[in-house]
């Protein structure tokens, strides 16, 4: 057999602090019990790991946003436990909920139609509330071939949930005022800063996403959400600088006395954005490494002065714990996470 080549860069999941976020926004959900939005390869901490932990941790809601994601995971759950937020657009999608199984969520008249004409089934419904992104406004919700649905879900989705607006109450009221109208099994309208706005917006069914992969939305959840995913990549070269030699492309970084480098394999091309150039910090045995000029496509050199044992080989870890990145970077913890590329062994 032919050995296979090593990948130098790697994202650890934290397995148990996935499922203790998890538990942590199934507590806090009260009398509702917590989902999972596994979409976009969950956040980017690898979908079928993430589905695997959070099902074991007794999560049985999941929702994708597209149809091939709800392909990519599907066999790890039970019928019935994975919906897909963004409807079905084509008869193929049609075709493909029916024989799997998998809920569409219904976003338009249009899709409503579509599903009822190819003899629908159990099916989730997102109803707009204030977003004006997916849903059936509130007027839609009277029309004939509405009342033809079997509702197991009916969604609504908050613009502003970690802000103090007065849109998150309109829309909650809004919410409520479909649940009078629609029969349903379950309701559902809280993200993970939304399950923070207390048990009027919890109804039956929560939706967390990026709390449970580490991120913290809002202050309330602050010290209750643990680290989940951790970028590494493996030191390529370690070099040593003379007083004046300078870093990188555009020369960015100068050595102002004799230091030691390492080259690690980590660049932007890997979602390691070039706005952590100079900015940012790797780790190992507790010290921190800062990123010394340019992060490259595919490298990023930085300090090795506190750690005079590190050689070539030698694994370290990038600073990427999601509040305080996001701070750093400028970048969203939403984008932090989801620009992961796709070059990491997950
Ligand atoms: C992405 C998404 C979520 C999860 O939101 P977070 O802010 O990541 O918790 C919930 N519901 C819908 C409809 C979504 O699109």
């Amino acid at each position: 057999m032919m050995p296979e080549p090593s990948a130098p860069t790697r994202l650890t999941l934290d397995a148990e602090a996935l499922a203790a976020n998890w538990r942590t926004l199934d507590r806090l959900s009260g009398t509702a019990a917590a989902g999972a939005a596994i979409k976009a390869d969950a956040y980017g901490t690898g979908a079928r790991r993430a589905a695997s932990v959070l099902r074991e941790a007794g999560c049985r809601a999941f929702f994708v946003a597209h149809w091939s994601e709800a392909e990519e995971v599907r066999d790890l759950l039970a019928p019935g436990e994975l919906s897909v937020l963004h409807g079905p657009l084509t008869a193929d999608d049609v075709a493909f909920a029916r024989a799997s199984g998998v809920r569409p969520v219904l976003n338009s008249l249009e899709q409503v139609t579509r599903w009822v004409e190819a003899g629908g089934g159990p099916c989730d419904l997102m109803v707009d509330t204030g977003i004006n992104r997916l849903g059936l406004p509130l007027e839609a919700l009277s029309a004939p071939i509405v009342g033809q649905l079997t509702v197991e879900v009916l969604l609504s989705h908050l613009a502003s949930a970690e802000a103090e607006s007065p849109l998150n109450e309109v829309q909650r009221k809004r919410w409520d005022q479909a649940r009078a109208v629609i029969p349903h099994n379950r309701a559902s309208l809280a993200n993970s800063a939304g399950i923070m706005r207390g048990p009027a917006y919890h109804g039956d069914l929560t939706r967390p996403g990026l709390a449970l992969y580490g991120g913290v939305p809002c202050e309330a959840l602050a010290g209750l959400i643990r680290q989940v995913a951790r970028p590494e990549a493996a030191i390529l070269q370690v070099r040593s600088l003379s007083a004046g030699d300078t870093v990188g492309y555009n020369e960015t970084f100068t050595a102002t006395a004799p230091m030691r480098v390492g080259v690690v394999a980590l660049g932007y091309a890997d979602g390691y954005l070039r706005c952590w150039s100079n900015q940012g910090h790797f780790r190992a045995n507790g010290s921190a490494l800062p990123v010394l000029g340019r992060v490259s496509m595919d490298m990023t050199v930085v300090d090795l002065t506190d750690c005079p044992d590190l050689a070539e080989g030698d694994w370290i870890a990038a600073d990427y714990e999601l509040p305080e990145a996001a701070r750093r970077s400028g970048l969203s913890q939403y984008e932090l996470l989801t620009l992961l590329g796709r070059r990491f062994a997950r």
